[in-house]
């Protein structure tokens, strides 16, 4: 594959040095991509900024009709842009198509949302005087997005600032580009005008630098780590750029006496498993209260000796490769960590590298204690590190113990036990006894250092708008 910009409606960039793209899963080359630095981006947000005015004032209904044959072309085309995704981020299959799938009903949302973006009228304080408030597109948006979910993130974002009016430059993540490329390729069949939406990649500081600093920029959405998070808001303080921001996360999971626990286990797996443990949401540390440890641990060794591991092409396959050799050896660092502090390897505890593909066995850890990494830092591995607890007081304290408030997930059956522990969580995303509680109609986002604004839901398209305020006197 070669993947080329997308800029003004045209495809360019063969006349950059290139950059190449691996399939994790067994480290060939899955193709290439122009290095665009600081010249093409400036173009692509000339192009978005030219084409704001007209979009801007276009019919929320003919907005929303582009969204729509956006989103039916990606449903049409699903099976092919799964089988990409997965060649580039190594998900199993079956992942990659929940993820289209996941990807194309934020865009039907905010098609939705589009024709509901409601001003109000305010009753004023004088008799000659009226209030209203309008909602206008915020101008020219930026993304900057992770390799972890290529197709959804994207779609996260650039659906709810186009339905609001917004024009939109994409940066994808320079290790999954294609996913980006073929959803781009979509949006001109779809026909959105020209300038509309734009895409540009390579080197992602000069891309990130110029996003932060333009005066054509209003606003600059991002989710990767906090460490770029930081980066990106120091960048945008000269200019005051508006930001959304969805960081790291650290997330706890507390299993409590009274809880279900088949499906606390269920919920388990597919939070810390799925896509081999590299989603911010992942339950990070699993905290199961005294007394039901041995019966959760049994049912839960079951399920994860089931777990298979391999390329995600492949049949059957749960747990495909970690995206490089950077995320396999912070897992196997955290893993050592723990076993030299004491921990108990129960299951896995080890990987397979080879061919520049890094696969982990998904691994629980148990005697796990506070002072070992696994419990203070996000992991991005499909490593459950399982420590005991006594009392709701003491657990709900212990999982708001980080400097990450992204999501945090509990399992009881007691209605007033597990209202008291969701209003205590310091957590932007809380699961009660649901282990994938992200959608479309939902706000996603974090507290503390997870971030700043929401995507989904009202608040999703939200942060696309500005708030203006309109007195009129009347004579
Ligand atoms: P991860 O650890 O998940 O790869 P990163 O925060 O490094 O998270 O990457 C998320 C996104 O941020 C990617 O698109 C990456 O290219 C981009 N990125 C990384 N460094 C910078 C930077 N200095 N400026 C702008 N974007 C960056």
């Amino acid at each position: 594959m070669k993947g080329q910009l997308f800029i003004n409606g045209e495809w360019t960039g063969d006349y950059i040095e290139t950059m190449d793209v691996f399939d994790p899963a067994t480290g060939e080359k899955v193709g290439s991509i122009p290095k665009a630095g600081e010249k093409e981006t400036k173009l692509a947000i000339d192009a978005a900024h030219d084409a704001f005015k007209d979009w801007s004032l276009l019919p929320a209904q003919d907005r929303a009709s582009y969204l729509m044959k956006w989103h039916d072309l990606i449903l049409e085309n699903k099976d092919e842009i799964a089988e990409i995704l997965t060649k580039e981020m190594g998900k199993p299959l079956a992942e990659a198509k929940g993820e289209i799938a996941y990807s194309a009903s934020f865009i039907a949302w905010y098609a939705e949302e589009a024709k509901r973006i409601y001003g109000r009228t305010i009753p004023a304080s004088a008799p000659n005087k009226r209030i209203q408030i309008m909602k206008q597109p915020v101008g020219v948006v930026a993304s900057i997005t992770p390799w972890n979910f290529p197709a959804a993130m994207i779609a996260r974002k650039m659906a709810p600032a186009l339905a609001a009016g917004c024009t939109f430059v994409a940066k994808p993540a320079e290790l999954t580009p294609f996913t980006a490329i073929k959803l781009f390729e979509l949006c001109e069949e779809a026909g959105f005008p020209k300038g509309v939406v734009n895409l540009v990649m390579g080197d992602a500081p000069s891309i990130g630098r110029v996003m932060t600093t333009s005066d054509k920029v209003r606003k600059l959405t991002f989710t990767g780590s906090t460490e770029v998070g930081k980066l990106l808001i120091q960048q945008s303080a000269n200019k005051v750029h508006n930001l959304s921001l969805e960081l790291g996360g650290h997330a706890p999971m507390i299993v409590c006496d009274d809880a279900d626990l088949d499906l606390a286990v269920e919920g388990v797996i597919a939070s810390k498993f799925r896509n081999a443990g590299q989603t911010c949401v992942c339950g990070n540390r699993i905290y199961v209260q005294e007394g039901i440890l041995e019966s959760f641990m049994k049912k839960l060794e079951v399920k994860v000796k089931g777990l298979k591991v391999g390329n995600g092409l492949e049949e059957g396959v749960d747990i495909g490769p970690l995206i490089e050799k950077k995320s396999y050896e912070k897992v196997q660092r955290h893993v050592e960590d723990a076993v030299a502090k004491g921990a108990n390897v129960v299951i896995g505890g080890n990987g397979v590298a080879n061919n520049d593909s890094y696969f982990f066995h998904p691994t629980i850890l148990t005697n796990v204690t506070d002072d070992m990494v696994v419990m203070q830092e996000e992991t991005f591995g499909p490593v459950a590190p399982i420590q005991t607890f006594k009392t709701d007081s003491e657990v709900v304290a212990k999982a708001n113990d980080t400097r990450f408030g992204l999501a945090a997930y509990f399992f009881t059956e007691n209605y007033s036990r597990g209202t008291k522990i969701a209003e205590g969580l310091e957590y932007g995303i809380v699961g009660w006894n649901d282990g994938v509680p992200a959608v479309a109609q939902a706000p996603f986002g974090g507290m503390k250092e997870s971030g700043m604004g929401r995507e989904g839901g009202m608040e999703g398209i939200e942060a696309f708008l500005e708030t203006k305020f309109l007195s009129i006197s009347l004579k």
